[in-house]
């Protein structure tokens, strides 16, 4: 049954109930007033000993009782279908005005569900009905981010795979044709590319599970100290190879911080990493922390490349490389930053970066609360 007749037979029904009541009372309680009203009548003219003239009276009385009744029943039966018509217009009108918001909001959820998600409704009315349109735009403009999301991921992607692919291809045409020589060097450039695609491919599963916050974080009070200092020992070989100095500096006392050992260690590993590849020979890292309100803060300071301003804001975007064709020679895929920016975001922390310019080095910080 539509929603307008469902008002109608509403509104219907409250008429004919309002219609019986004052039917029953009508019928009960006025023709009583009435006759003891005309009774009071006849026996003052009895009293007044006029015998004829009361039983003139009493055939008056039985008239105007009957024409009592018949007036009180046509302007039930008048009053019964002019209510009946009022509830037909109002629940027109009020059917109307329900419809039409819910009738859009019906279309456009369709449209929606085809794939169009810019569809958003404008509403006039500022009670239930426009809460519901507003949370409707807000469910549409949240869809069509996610959407975009994914179209961009995609395309991300299959850009990210396509050149260690089309690499990987030319190579293996040039072996066939016999263009390439099949020595050790060409088998080794075939092979770094496929290590980049299995990289990349080991990224992108983290990632997706940073995003989702599947990642689950084994939280207990860890010392800053001791995640420093574990790091740094693992990547000082690298560091010495290429004659980049590495130096620790941490304050004294540091409270231990609440944090899952690992994932610490990798958002470290990665900046350590970062600091080192992006930092010609001879220069300089230095790793610190110290305390900060409530939280320590952790800085990977180095004295390589630096970022533009521009870039500082970027570069926690998933797939953001400053340089995209100097990140992707040297293996980078603009991943690592976002999936240290989700392990310190599950951690209630935040992570940075600064720096004074290009070739001025930068800093990138993050915090964790204390336990
Ligand atoms: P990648 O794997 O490409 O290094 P990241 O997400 O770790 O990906 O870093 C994103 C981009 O940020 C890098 O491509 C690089 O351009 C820039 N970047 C990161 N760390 C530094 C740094 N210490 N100095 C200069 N640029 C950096």
């Amino acid at each position: 049954m539509s929603l307008g007749w469902k008002f109608f037979l509403t509104y219907v029904a409250v008429a004919a109930i309002a219609l019986l009541v004052m039917s029953i009372s009508t019928a009960f309680v006025a023709p009583e007033t009435f006759s003891d009203h005309m009774q009071y009548m006849q026996g003052g003219g009895m009293m007044m000993g006029q015998g004829a003239r009361g039983q003139q009276i009493e055939v008056l009385d039985d008239e105007l009782d009957a024409s009592f009744r018949e007036a009180v029943n046509s302007a039930l039966l008048r009053a019964g279908i002019a209510a009946i018509l009022a509830a037909g217009v109002v629940s027109w009108i009020v059917t109307q005005r329900i419809m039409r918001p819910l009738r859009t909001i019906a279309d456009a959820s369709q449209k929606i569900a085809e794939g169009h998600y810019e569809q958003r409704i404008t509403h006039t009315s500022r009670d239930e009905l426009g809460e519901m349109v507003d949370s409707f735009n807000r469910m549409a403009a949240s869809l069509a981010g996610t959407e975009s999301m994914r179209q961009q991921l995609i395309a991300d992607v299959s850009h990210e795979l396509k050149t260690p692919l089309a690499s990987i291809k030319g190579y293996m045409e040039g072996l066939q044709d016999g263009v390439i020589p099949a020595t050790p060097e060409t088998y080794q450039l075939v092979h770094r590319e496929a290590d980049r695609l299995q990289r990349l491919v080991r990224d992108l599963q983290e990632l997706s599970r940073a995003e989702a916050s599947a990642v689950p974080l084994t939280m207990r009070p860890c010392p800053p100290a001791g995640l420093v200092n574990t790091v740094t020992a693992r990547l000082q070989p690298q560091f010495a190879e290429k004659d980049v100095t590495l130096t620790v500096d941490l304050s004294a006392n540091l409270p231990p911080v609440r944090a899952d050992e690992d994932r610490i260690e990798q958002v470290l590993t990665n900046l350590l990493g970062n600091a080192l590849q992006y930092t010609p020979e001879h220069g300089a890292v230095t790793v610190s922390a110290r305390m900060a309100a409530d939280a320590v803060e952790f800085a990977v300071h180095d004295t390589g490349i630096g970022l533009e301003p521009d870039d500082l804001t970027h570069i926690f975007q998933r797939f953001y490389r400053v340089d995209k064709s100097r990140s992707r020679a040297s293996g980078g895929s603009g991943i690592g930053l976002t999936i240290a920016r989700h392990i310190v975001e599950a951690h209630e922390g935040a992570i940075w970066a600064e720096s004074p310019g290009l070739e001025q080095g930068s800093t990138f910080y993050f915090t964790l609360p204390t336990t």
